[in-house]
Order: C-alpha cells, then structure tokens, then sequence
C-alpha cells in the first residue's frame, strides 16, 4: 500500500514548462498571444480539416457549435442519453429538443440504428458522440444526415488521435468538438476546439467565441456571443502535449492492455470492448460494468475501491433521467434500458497518462478483491 491512486494523473514534462516561461517572458498570457494560432493551426492539421476554434472548454465548444447552426426553438437534435450533459445543454440552452436514442451495451455508444427512427419534420441534426475509447460506427450516420439533410454536430472531446476507418475522428462533423480537460489525450487544464471545414461556420464560431463584437465599431453587437476565449497560457501547455500525442496514444493503450491482462479472468464483470470493425481502442477510460447478478452495484464498488485507495468514477447519467430535464417536463416517461443499466452498473478504473505499473497491478488487485 502505497498511498492513493488518482483516477487521473496527466503527464506534463514535455515543453510545457518551457512554452508557458516563453509566455511569461513576453507577457503574452491572453487570447491574443501567439501560441493560441500556432496550437489551432497544428491541432486542424492533425485531424485534417481546414478550420479550428480554440475555446475555454470542450462544454463551451458544443455550446458554439450549437449556436453556430442556428438552432432554436421547435428544433430537434438527436443525440445519445448516455452522455455528459453538455451535449444536451449545448442544444435545450438555445430552446431546441434533444431527442435521445440508447446507446450498445458492448461499445457503450450511441446505436446508429436507433436514429432514423426518432427522426421527424423538426429534426435539424445528429449529436454524436465517440465515448470512452470507441468511435460511433460513422458510415450509417454520414449515411443518414446526407439522405435526410441533418447537420453533424461530433462530439470527439475523448478521441483525439482516435480514426474511425483510418479516417481521424473530429474529422466527420459539419461542426466537430474537443475538451483538453486534464483527463483528455491532450490536455491544456480546461480548454477546447471546435474544428470545421466550413468557412462561414469558422467564421461564426470564432465570433460567437469573442461576444460577437463586429470589426466596423467594437463594443456594437448585433447578436450575442460568450467569451469563450482560450488563454496563450492553456495553449502553449496544449502545443507541448500535442507533440507528444502519438506517444501517449500508446501509452494509454499499454497501460490498458495490462489492466486486460490482469482481469480478464474476473467473473461478474463485462470489460472494456478492445477494437471494432473499423477502430482500435483509444482507452480514453478503462470501463467495468457489473454484471446483473452480482449484488453490488457501481457505487458499492466504487466506495469499497476508495476504502483500498483507488479513485474511480462513475459512468455518466442519462440525460432523460436527469432531474433538470424532468423537472422542465422533458423525457418523462422515456425509457432506454441499455443507459439505464451502465450508469448503475458501470464505473471507470484509474485511466490517467502517469499510470504506472505497479499502480495497474494494485487496482486490479483490489477489483478483484472487492469481487471475491
Ligand atoms: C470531457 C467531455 C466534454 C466536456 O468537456 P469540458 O472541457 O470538461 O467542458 C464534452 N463531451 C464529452 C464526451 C466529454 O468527454
């Protein structure tokens, strides 16, 4: 026992230290300083498309992008109930409708299949969201946005350096999202990206992100924006992790074929799906679901994992069970089992870039001791 493990540490000693002194140095520490372009720049030709947005957050990014496309009320956008309750709050802040589908019960994600059907005469868009380590299988989702007209909204804050097909996700969507909280692939402590291959959606974004000022009279506005800006600070730690992007890419991936190494003989709990049809497992998290008939349930697991010093979390909550949304009268009745079912059963281990190890070793140690 040696003391608590985090369920995420981030691993900054690359340029960081160096770029962040070069910020103080020249005293370019806000929005305007030029580690902010050169990181937008290189994160765009990383994920191959023409426009990127640096923001505060990946929360504040959905909210852009939202906005971007002008929903409003009487709008609809489909997206999964199994996600963070940014992407649903991006859409009903501006009065439109998310409509939710269930997501798979093996990859956790949103269920293609289930779209079409939620689809009606108000439906403006598809949220997607890759969650976990695995893209949402794209093809029939571009295959259905195009027959039916729907914008893309992708929401791959837990995919950078992930590709569906070969292809990199955040590269699918008429509008795509990232967050550089510190538990992300690339971290810059808050921070997000919007990217885009749209002229005019850049252009949006990047005036919504900056209150909507106008060029001919600052302080005149015609519509209202947020000040959404990133920092030259967060940016400089954002470029020095970005170059090491591949790097921890494969880091996480060692580290997550150990914990499969280790529990893949546990009984009563279902693992983390390692690769698909059409991608490898980025880990963003390395997720448990308890099986039915164990008695525990995610948070038994999770407060008897703290007892033995292992930080854990749990998986998200519905959105159509969130009590804002019931109170406001939305969802009520909805029922999606397979959500339902992971976020009282599912919780994720110890995911972190500074895993080492010995700390896997002890995590699973303890999984199986809380199993025995
Ligand atoms: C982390 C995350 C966000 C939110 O990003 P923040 O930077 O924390 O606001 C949005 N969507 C998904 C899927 C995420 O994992």
């Amino acid at each position: 026992m040696t003391g608590f493990i985090p369920v995420n540490e981030p691993v900054l000693d690359g340029n960081e230290k160096k770029y962040l002194a070069q910020c103080i140095d020249t005293g370019w520490i806000s929005s305007e300083g030029p580690f902010v372009r050169e990181f937008e720049s290189r994160f765009a030709a990383r994920v191959g498309r023409k426009h990127s947005v640096a923001v505060c957050n990946g929360s504040a990014a959905l909210d852009a992008a939202a906005a971007a496309l002008r929903l409003g009320p009487g709008d609809e956008v489909i997206m999964p109930t199994f996600t963070i309750i940014s992407c649903a709050s991006a859409v009903s802040r501006l009065g439109a409708t998310p409509v939710l589908v269930d997501c798979d019960p093996k990859t956790w994600n949103m269920d293609p299949a289930a779209i079409e059907d939620r689809i009606t005469e108000r439906t403006r868009a598809i949220m997607v969201v890759h969650l976990y380590g695995l893209p949402v299988d794209m093809d029939p989702v571009m295959e259905i946005a195009q027959r039916r007209g729907l914008r893309v909204i992708e929401d791959a804050a837990e995919m950078i350096g992930q590709t569906y097909r070969g292809r990199p996700c955040g590269s699918f969507g008429d509008l795509s999202t990232f967050s550089f909280y510190p538990n992300k692939h690339v971290t810059t402590g808050e921070g997000g990206m919007i990217v885009t291959d749209d002229d005019a959606l850049a252009e949006r974004c990047r005036s919504l992100r900056n209150l909507c000022f106008i060029p001919a009279r600052r302080f005149v506005h015609k519509e209202l924006g947020w000040n959404f800006r990133m920092t030259n600070l967060q940016a400089a730690v954002g470029l020095a992790q970005l170059e090491r992007l591949d790097e921890f890419v494969a880091r996480k991936r060692r580290s997550f074929a150990r914990y499969m190494d280790l529990l893949s003989d546990v009984r009563g709990i279902q693992l983390p799906v390692a690769s698909t049809a059409f991608a490898e497992n980025i880990n963003w998290v390395f997720g448990i679901v308890l099986d039915d008939a164990l008695e525990m349930d995610a948070s038994g697991a999770i407060q008897r994992l703290a007892g033995q010093g292992i930080g854990t979390r749990p998986f998200f909550w519905p959105i159509h069970e969130q009590p804002v949304y019931r109170r406001m009268g939305l969802f009520l009745g909805e029922k999606h089992p397979c959500a339902e079912r992971i976020a009282r059963r599912g919780f994720y281990l110890p995911s972190g870039l500074a895993l080492t190890e010995e700390q896997i070793a002890r995590v699973a140690e303890s999984v199986r001791r809380i199993l025995a």
